[in-house]
């Protein structure tokens, strides 16, 4: 699947805005355009009818405009100006002067029609058959005290022409730019995503087996190289836990099958070999323990596997660490004494935490019993437990054998044993810590471990009160 789709979407997006922009631009232009050619006109009109003014004279009592012909300038502004001229007697509505251009156009007012043009406004736009005047129409009255009116006009023909004009471009140059705009819309939308297509590219050819891959990342740190690298991180979590379930996998197969095989084996020499009853007897006593063992792995796998699925629900309720931790040590106490090791109990009264009873037992008893199996006899444990700054602390120490530095970093994975020869001869999976961390974490704590080769260990745990 290519982003085509966001490529036309882009490019249609991008087309209709600057296709409006430009719509508007053009149409406000000719807004401007049109009132600037308007108010043009108007000033040339007034401007020329208020020189003409100047010009005019009562000769016997009949208005005439009097100038020097022989200055060119004044010749030729009294002819400019005065294309569209005419005077009125203004009681009889009788025209007086005119020009040959009004005179064709064949405009003549009644005195009424006179009246209304000469109030104010004065400048009135007329349609003839050459087009549309703008027509300024003021009253004068002579020395003698006879009213006239003098119009004068102009031609609003070469504004409409030039509004017309405008918009014959506008036509022209709005589809034009729009079409530019959508083909540069369409290579501008191919180029950002070009580098979507080659996420995307990398993306398919990511799976299962190939987690190691990557998607690739400009370094320009947009939005679209975040976007690789947040995936990135994500194929990197996953490439973990894939990797995780593979060891576990491998780990769980490699557990159950070992001391299966020996059972077999051990199974098949006693049916082929033994000869007494008491043999077979005894090999089937020895197998039951095997079996018992394997057993409590699969149990330990189960709760651990039903635990991190979300399955197994975790309480919040008041929980006395102090008598739990009196209990606990009262339980290992004989297996302690058996072991000529010294447990001890060190914690305050009243120590409460918000929490599930059953599953801190589980951590605490898991912690206590490595620290008994991990210490050599005539060894000592102590078990602590302290409140600090709105925090419960619980320690379990031991002078046992201690951790090497290399496995102290494992011991929390599943299955990790440190040094498996030497801990052959101590029952164990290397599930019991994997299984405390997950507690403590779901009681939103932390835990760590200090612990010295052939000095001892000190797992402490944090978690919060409340
Ligand atoms: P196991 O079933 O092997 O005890 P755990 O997950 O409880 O599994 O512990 C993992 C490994 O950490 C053990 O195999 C052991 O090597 C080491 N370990 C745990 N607790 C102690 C301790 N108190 N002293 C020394 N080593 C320890």
């Amino acid at each position: 699947m290519k982003p085509r789709g966001l490529r036309l979407k882009l490019t249609i997006l991008y087309t209709a805005i600057l296709g409006v922009v430009l719509g508007g631009l053009f149409a406000v232009a000719y807004y401007l355009l049109a009132n600037q050619l308007d108010a043009t006109a108007t000033d040339e009109l007034v401007e020329r009818a208020t020189a003409l003014k100047g010009y005019l004279r009562f000769e016997n009592n009949r208005p005439v405009l009097a100038f020097d012909p022989t200055d060119p300038e004044v010749a030729f502004f009294v002819r400019t100006a005065s294309r569209y001229y005419q005077i009125y007697d203004f009681s009889t509505g009788e025209i007086l002067d005119q020009s040959a251009d009004m005179a064709f156009l064949g405009l003549q007012f009644t005195p009424n029609e006179l009246h209304s043009l000469t109030e104010f406004p004065i400048l009135s736009d007329i349609q003839t058959d050459q087009g549309k005047i703008r027509l300024f129409s003021d009253r004068i009255t002579s020395d003698y005290g006879a009213a006239y009116v003098m119009q004068v006009g102009v031609s609003l023909e070469p504004s409409q022409a030039t509004l017309q004009h405008f918009i014959g471009l506008t036509f022209w140059l709005v589809p034009f730019g729009v079409l530019m705009a959508a083909g540069a819309g369409w290579v501008m939308a191919g180029r950002f995503l070009s580098p979507v297509r080659s996420i995307i590219n990398a993306a398919q050819r990511i799976d299962v087996s190939k987690l190691d891959r990557r998607l690739p990342v400009s370094g320009t740190g947009d939005e679209i190289d975040q976007l690789a690298v947040t995936f990135n991180e994500s194929f990197a979590r996953l490439e973990r836990a894939v990797g995780e379930m593979k060891q576990f996998t491998a780990s769980i197969a490699h557990e159950l099958r070992t001391p299966l095989a020996a059972l077999r084996v051990e199974a098949e020499y006693t049916l082929l070999h033994s000869e007494s009853l008491d043999e077979c007897k005894t090999t089937l006593a020895s197998q039951i323990e095997e079996f018992d063992k394997l057993s409590r792995v699969i149990q330990q796998l189960l709760t651990l596997a039903r635990a991190e699925s979300g399955e197994l629900r975790m309480l919040r309720e008041p929980v006395d660490l102090t008598t739990l931790l009196r209990d606990l040590t009262e339980t290992f106490s004989l297996v302690a004494e058996e072991k000529k090791i010294s447990l001890e109990l060190d914690c305050v009264e009243d120590l409460k935490v918000t929490g599930d009873r059953q599953w801190l037992e589980r951590a605490m008893f898991n912690l206590v019993d490595n620290a008994i199996k991990y210490t050599p006899e005539g060894g000592r444990v102590n078990v602590y437990g302290r409140s600090e700054n709105r925090k419960v602390v619980l320690r379990v120490a031991d002078n046992g054998r201690g951790i090497t530095s290399e496995a102290l970093p494992h011991i929390f994975e599943r299955f990790y044993r440190a040094d498996p020869s030497r801990s052959k001869e101590i029952e164990g999976v290397g599930l019991g810590l994997s299984l405390v961390k997950w507690i403590v974490e779901q009681h939103g704590g932390s835990i760590k471990v200090d612990s010295q080769p052939n000095l001892g260990s000190r797992f402490s745990i944090q978690i919060p009160e409340d």
